[in-house]
């Protein structure tokens, strides 16, 4: 039988889509600048429907490329040619919340925000917050090991999981980790967790909900450079203190979150720090005295803490906000996302500021500083001749200066199709083939999510051999592949 009408057959009825205006919506996930109309798209209403569409994909030898809200950032749910388009949007129930063992257990579309709301009324929460809660689902926070605000204490999705169900593209299902989180075995949930729908489809997660804090406090600083803010950072983490969040602007999106969410920033400054301490009372009270005691020392031109709950909001509003108040200042954006050691923040900040220059394209950075998790959004116009490839040959260097000061080349978007040239740089061809050599253990005919996340041997060698014709690789601490 063809592969749609099978499909057909295996799903409820208007759940497969072929129609060019119905698979247009499916085109492309965050990073718009990579598109492709997908040729079929399945939304199962539960998991037997997905492991039919596996067992037929795998029959019929056709791709597969996993979906749930298409809010990232790397192409990661970029459709391929000839594949089948599996968006699990419908799987969104919560199926369990005990707020006496702390988990819930969650289908694979249950959006992230929805998470911490549902455990709201029992005083806990789900700690990971990536700044796209509102709509990304808790399967690709999985797929993607997403971060967020909190993470810095708290932990990425990583830290916080006890267990996933996984269908392989056979159709048959693992179940990988535990409450108890004991590992007997090798600890396939980290191998899963961050592996961007190669590996397998994830059709249920159960996650750990921590209790809300008795009190939460938010500090902004402000400071007339860049490395003096820097610095803060890094004399914070040093004191032994770990913020609920520790976050940096630079005075472009300074300027441009204030003009969207009319937060109270000082507009003049050059960095902005935002520190949110939380605990019980006394420790509260302590880490608020020790924290603006640094940031004086440092050179902080001005510290406030937030009055009550409500001016907390609004000095965080600009942050959370910052991707869409960015976005006003040019016709495209492209965001950009590399992890360094902390104490290079100064030192990386200045060296794009003059790639900046020498591209003759603006960047606005705002970033998780604490875990040195950088965010570069590049001002472009795509409409514009070769704005959009300056714009991309950009981003490859930001990537590569972070691994050369010892960072890598992503901290929470995962690669997608937007990284695999500077992963050539991070990893070397021996360190390449183990990858390749796990996803061909996990999915023989390389049918799950091909193309992505991990380059090929052939596309490094290609990618070296454009940096030489391009006179780039300025980094002298850079290995070579
Ligand atoms: C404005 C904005 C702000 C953001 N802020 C953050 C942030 O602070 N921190 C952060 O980490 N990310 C952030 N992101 C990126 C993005 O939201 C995260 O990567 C998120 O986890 C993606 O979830 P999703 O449901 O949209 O996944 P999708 O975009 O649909 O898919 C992402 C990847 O996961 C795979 N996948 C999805 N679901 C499954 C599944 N069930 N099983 C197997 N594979 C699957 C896909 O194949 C793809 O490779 C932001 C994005 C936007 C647009």
């Amino acid at each position: 039988m063809p592969l749609i009408a099978e499909l057909r057959g295996a799903l409820t009825a208007n759940a497969v889509l072929t129609a060019r205006e119905a698979c247009v919506a499916f085109e492309c996930d965050g990073l718009t600048a990579h598109r492709r109309i997908p040729d079929v798209v399945v939304l199962p209403s539960t998991v037997d429907e997905a492991q039919a569409v596996l067992m037929i994909c795998r029959r019929h030898n056709v791709p597969v490329v996993t979906r749930g809200a298409g809010t990232g950032l790397s192409g990661g749910a970029k459709p391929v040619a000839g594949g089948v388009l599996l968006v699990l949007s419908k799987l969104n129930k919560i199926l369990e919340l005990d707020p006496v063992r702390r988990i819930a257990r969650l289908q694979p579309g249950v959006t992230n925000l929805s998470i911490s709301n549902a455990a709201r009324p029992f005083g806990l929460f789900y700690a990971p917050d990536p700044s796209s809660q509102v709509a990304c689902t808790i399967g690709g926070n999985v797929a993607e090991n997403s971060g967020g605000v909190h993470c810095l204490k708290y932990g990425l999705t990583f830290n916080n999981l006890l267990q996933i169900k996984v269908l392989t593209i056979d159709g048959e299902m693992l179940v990988l980790g535990n409450e108890m989180q004991e590992t007997s075995g090798f600890e396939l949930l980290a191998l899963l967790t961050g592996s961007e729908g190669m590996l397998g489809v994830i059709v249920e997660v159960t996650v750990k909900l921590v209790p809300r804090p008795e009190r939460v406090e938010l500090l902004l600083a402000a400071f007339d450079d860049v490395g003096r803010c820097g610095a803060a950072v890094a004399a914070i983490i040093a004191a032994g203190i770990v913020p609920a969040g520790l976050e940096m602007m630079d005075q472009l999106t300074i300027s441009a979150a204030e003009a969207f969410a009319r937060c109270a920033y000082p507009t003049d400054a050059k960095a902005l720090l935002l520190c949110e301490l939380d605990g019980v009372g006394a420790d509260v009270d302590w880490q608020i005295r020790r924290v603006s005691q640094i940031l004086q020392e440092l050179g902080a031109t001005l510290v406030r803490k937030a009055a009550d709950g409500a001016e907390r909001d609004r000095m965080w509003s600009g942050r959370k906000s910052a991707f869409p108040a960015v976005a006003r200042l040019a016709p495209d954006y492209y965001c950009m996302d590399g992890t360094i050691p902390r104490r290079r923040l100064a030192e990386v900040l200045g060296r794009i500021d003059a790639m900046s220059r020498h591209y003759g394209l603006r960047i606005a950075n705002v970033f998780h500083a604490g875990d040195g998790n950088l965010h570069p959004l590049i001002l472009f116009d795509a409409g514009k001749s070769d704005e959009l490839e300056r714009a991309e040959r950009l981003g490859a260097e930001v990537l590569e200066l972070c691994v050369a000061v010892g960072g890598t080349v992503t901290g929470e978007h995962g690669v997608g199709v937007e990284k695999l040239g500077p992963m050539c740089v991070q990893f070397n061809a021996e360190e390449l083939s183990v990858f390749h050599a796990v996803k061909r253990a996990f999915d023989p005919g390389e049918l799950l999510n091909p193309g992505k996340a991990v380059p090929t041997l052939h596309r490094c060698a290609e990618y070296g051999a454009m940096h030489v014709h391009q006179g780039r690789l300025p980094h002298p601490e850079l290995p070579r592949f």
